[in-house]
């Protein structure tokens, strides 16, 4: 896994606005922030994407998301929020630690701005698919 900045916060070599820690997750602020109150949740254990975290830290930080998601909410007054998560620099990912981001949305033209190119689901696709990906899902969990 490579060196990031999110690993040096982890360490206390670099400052953050922290907002929340226990003994698996950190929360802070975000230093570039999409709107006021956005915040940033962080396992500690390293690893690059989602699909490479344990199913221990996956749970630590499901527990805290809808946490700070109400402190944000309570704080910011914002009508809504985007909870956005990157994987791969394709998937505009910068920084190579997994992290949640929870963006307030204040009103229709500030916080996080979402192009949504749908395509249309075929059935015959569909189930094929789906199938597909509930074997995958079966055999990731053995
Ligand atoms: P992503 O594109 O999903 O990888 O987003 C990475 C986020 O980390 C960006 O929103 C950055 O503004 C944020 N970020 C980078 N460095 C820091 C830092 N030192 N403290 C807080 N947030 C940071």
């Amino acid at each position: 896994m490579p060196e990031t900045i999110f690993a040096r916060i982890l360490r206390g070599e670099i400052p953050c606005h922290k907002v929340y820690e226990d003994d698996q997750v950190l929360a802070f602020l975000d230093v570039s922030p999409l709107a006021p109150g956005h915040t940033l949740l962080i396992p500690k254990e390293p690893a690059v994407t989602l699909d490479a975290l344990s199913d221990d830290a996956a749970a630590a930080l499901g527990r805290v998301l809808p946490r700070l998601c109400r402190a944000v909410v309570a704080v910011t007054g914002a009508a809504g929020y985007n909870v956005l998560q990157n994987n791969g620099s394709v998937a505009h990912q910068a920084v190579m630690h997994v992290h949640f981001h929870i963006i307030p949305k204040p009103d229709a033209q500030s916080g996080l701005g979402v192009g949504w190119p749908a395509g249309r689901l075929e059935g015959a696709d569909g189930a094929a698919l789906a199938e597909r990906l509930a074997a995958a899902v079966a055999a990731s969990a053995q």
